[in-house]
């Protein structure tokens, strides 16, 4: 998945998707990436937040959407992630150990955040102040 969260010169943000689902998945699996709080999801009041890895985890906790809410709780964007990503442990230990799923995040003040399940997820800031590449923390090391 390519999720991309961005916040405009007003300060409103967006986000978009796009993915090519998982190898070898069933003929009309439908993943995470086109439903709107699991794969993606903005709230311009608060934040905004795109998930990749395996749809099906991602889509039982309406992840995106899990990951604004808890930033309209007051959690940052990458303590957000983390806590979508333990909820994902928590529902099965076993499965998380097998899976990637990685969550990007953007609050209202333009701060940005990611955690993923398994290392080796990274993803990009561009901001006119900032252009890099930030490898995600994950749960498992
Ligand atoms: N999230 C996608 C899906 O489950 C897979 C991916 O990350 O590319 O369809």
């Amino acid at each position: 998945t390519i999720g991309m969260v961005a916040m405009d010169a007003n300060g409103n943000l967006g986000g978009a998707c796009t993915t090519s689902g998982l190898a070898y998945k069933m003929h009309g699996r439908v993943g995470d990436s086109p439903v709107i709080g699991a794969g993606l999801y903005v709230d311009n009041e608060v934040g905004a937040a795109s998930a990749s890895g395996v749809g099906e985890e991602v889509i039982r906790i309406v992840g995106s959407h899990l990951v604004v809410e808890l930033m309209r709780q007051g959690l940052k964007p990458e303590d957000a992630c983390k806590k979508a990503v333990e909820r994902i442990v928590q529902r099965g230990p076993e499965r998380a150990k097998k899976i990637q799923v990685a969550f990007v995040a953007l609050n209202k003040q333009g701060e940005v955040g990611g955690y993923s399940l398994q290392p080796g997820f990274s993803y990009s800031v561009r901001s006119n102040q900032v252009d890099q590449v930030v490898p995600a923390k994950s749960y498992f090391s």
